[in-house]
């Protein structure tokens, strides 16, 4: 029995161990009279909620750190359900593309997807990877946004085990000029194959989405994208997206 203590009461004391590391703001939302329940997208333990005591009050030495998208570095006490954030400092707070209505809404829409799509407490260090330089990019301007978004919603999907089936049909493997979206399998099928289901979709959008997964984000820019592919493109990932994480 008092092994059993012992074991009980170390793996307590692990659950509540202090730890460092840095983090992206996914989410805030006000607690109580001054804390804030601050959801991150951490490096080393994925996505974490968290209670900033305090955080809300003039005086607090963390005031503003937990803006929404800011790089921030944490120290918290990991708990079950909801760590204790202990200290925080901004690390980078993208400025840039928050100076921006569409860059920062661009980014928001992103960080939401994130949020709904990570699962809770898995490291997800190729993600974080991607999404650190999602913002930096975004930040600098150098690559279209629509560009930028398509290529990292797609990476992320990928990434996490979500890749669309985009080079042929699902069902009988056709290479055909015209294909159809259908969310919930994940992927194309032809026309005859469809029959008139899914969202129409070209060869020619097909490929440049399948150069996007190739490319780095930084070269995103150089696939040739319509104003009409966007939009088709980012109504395909939102079905999409729906239907893995209603
Ligand atoms: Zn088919």
């Amino acid at each position: 029995m008092l092994v059993i203590a012992l074991i009980s009461l170390l793996e307590r004391r692990t659950r509540l161990a202090l730890v460092q590391g840095t983090g992206f703001v996914l989410r805030i939302c006000k607690f109580a009279e001054s804390d804030l329940i601050v959801t991150l997208f951490t490096d080393k333990w994925g996505k974490r909620t968290a209670i900033a005591k305090q955080a809300r009050r003039l005086s607090s030495r963390i005031g503003g750190v937990f803006d929404l998208l800011n790089q921030v570095e944490i120290v918290f006490y990991e708990k079950p359900g909801l760590d204790l954030i202990s200290q925080g400092s901004l690390i980078q707070g993208f400025l840039g593309l928050k100076s921006n209505l569409k860059t920062v809404s661009v980014a928001l829409s992103v960080g939401r997807l994130l949020n709904r799509l990570l699962p809770p407490c898995q490291p997800e260090r190729q993600v974080y990877a991607l999404f650190s330089l999602f913002l930096k990019m975004l930040d600098s301007g150098d690559v279209p946004m629509d560009h930028l978004k398509i290529a990292f919603t797609m990476k992320a999907l990928t990434l996490l085990g979500h890749r669309p089936h985009l080079n042929s049909c699902l069902k009988c493997d056709a290479t055909t000029d015209s294909f159809s979206f259908i969310a919930h399998r994940g992927g194309v099928l032809c026309s005859k194959c469809s029959q008139g289901r899914g969202i129409p979709v070209s060869r020619g959008l097909l490929l440049s989405l399948e150069s996007l997964l190739r490319f780095s984000l930084p070269r995103a820019g150089v696939v040739h994208l319509s104003l009409k592919d966007i939009q088709l493109t980012n109504e395909i990932l939102t079905l999409y997206a729906n239907f893995i994480s209603p």
